[in-house]
């Protein structure tokens, strides 16, 4: 981590069966960088993150955060878990638990944060994503940029070093995409390490501090938001933006 990465891909190949997926992927996120990923349907988008998670496996390769490695067999995944927070695009609430008790239940169960400690916490997580007034509301009363805002803060209880967001926005109705864009700007904003998989190039332009584009598995383009979407340097690029203006 000599040069400052937090999170980083090296040589990453995964297979499902026969299908290789992800194809020496290779990427280091900066501490306080965010890294949007951006390409077409099944180039393997979801999947990077989700290796990142371990949620799924890699056949070959490293992914390591602060310079322990994630992929490794012997990792601790429990530990690595709380140290990467996930937000999905369904939101995966508990639905019987309030807004308050969804964001302290893991502080609680996995950490042994005290009652206290974990309510002032969840309160102040809550104000964070603009939702003070909704602690004691159940998801069914929620919107679902409420829900979604509550999912963020929820992965932020557990103190994440990174965050990973996967098209949180694309289940919204469009009127609702701006309130969860904001809470992830305000987020990138204060410093937090993000990579962001959207389809939300306004935002990308915006809060990207580089954009990565994928194809098949490959990792096509990179490069800073302004050259990257003016001035893409492959023929992939220009055509992935061509069909988007
Ligand atoms: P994206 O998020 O960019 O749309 P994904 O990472 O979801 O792409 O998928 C990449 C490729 O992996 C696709 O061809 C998809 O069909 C395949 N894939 C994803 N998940 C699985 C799985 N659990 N089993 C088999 N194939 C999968
Ligand atoms: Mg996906």
């Amino acid at each position: 981590m000599t040069d400052g990465s937090l999170l980083e891909f090296e040589h990453v190949d995964k297979y499902f069966g026969d299908t290789h997926v992800l194809k020496d992927v290779s990427l280091d996120i900066a501490n306080g960088e965010v890294c949007v990923v951006v390409g077409p349907s099944g180039s393997g988008k979801s999947t990077l993150l989700r290796c990142a998670n371990r949620l799924e496996e890699i056949q070959a390769g490293e992914i390591r955060l602060d310079d322990r490695s994630i992929s490794d067999p012997g990792a601790d995944i429990n530990r690595l878990r709380q140290r990467i927070g996930m937000v999905f695009q369904s939101f995966n609430l508990f639905p019987h638990k309030t807004a308050l008790e969804n964001v302290t239940l893991a502080p609680r169960k996995v950490r042994g944060v005290d009652d206290d400690t974990a309510r002032e916490r969840g309160v102040d997580l809550l104000a964070e994503v603009g939702l003070s007034d909704q602690a004691a509301s159940y998801p069914s009363q929620l919107s679902g940029g409420q829900q979604q805002r509550v999912a963020i803060a929820r992965a932020l209880a557990m103190d994440p070093r990174v965050m990973l967001f996967d098209e949180v926005t694309s289940a919204l109705d469009p009127e609702l995409v701006g309130e969860v864009l904001g809470v992830m700007r305000s987020l990138a904003d204060d410093g937090m390490t993000m990579m962001v998989v959207t389809h939300e190039m306004g935002f990308a332009r915006e809060v990207a501090d580089r954009v990565v584009l994928m194809d098949e598995g490959r990792i096509v383009e990179t490069g800073a938001p302004t050259p990257f979407f003016e001035r893409p340097d492959t023929d992939r690029g220009a055509q992935f933006l061509s069909k988007l203006f």
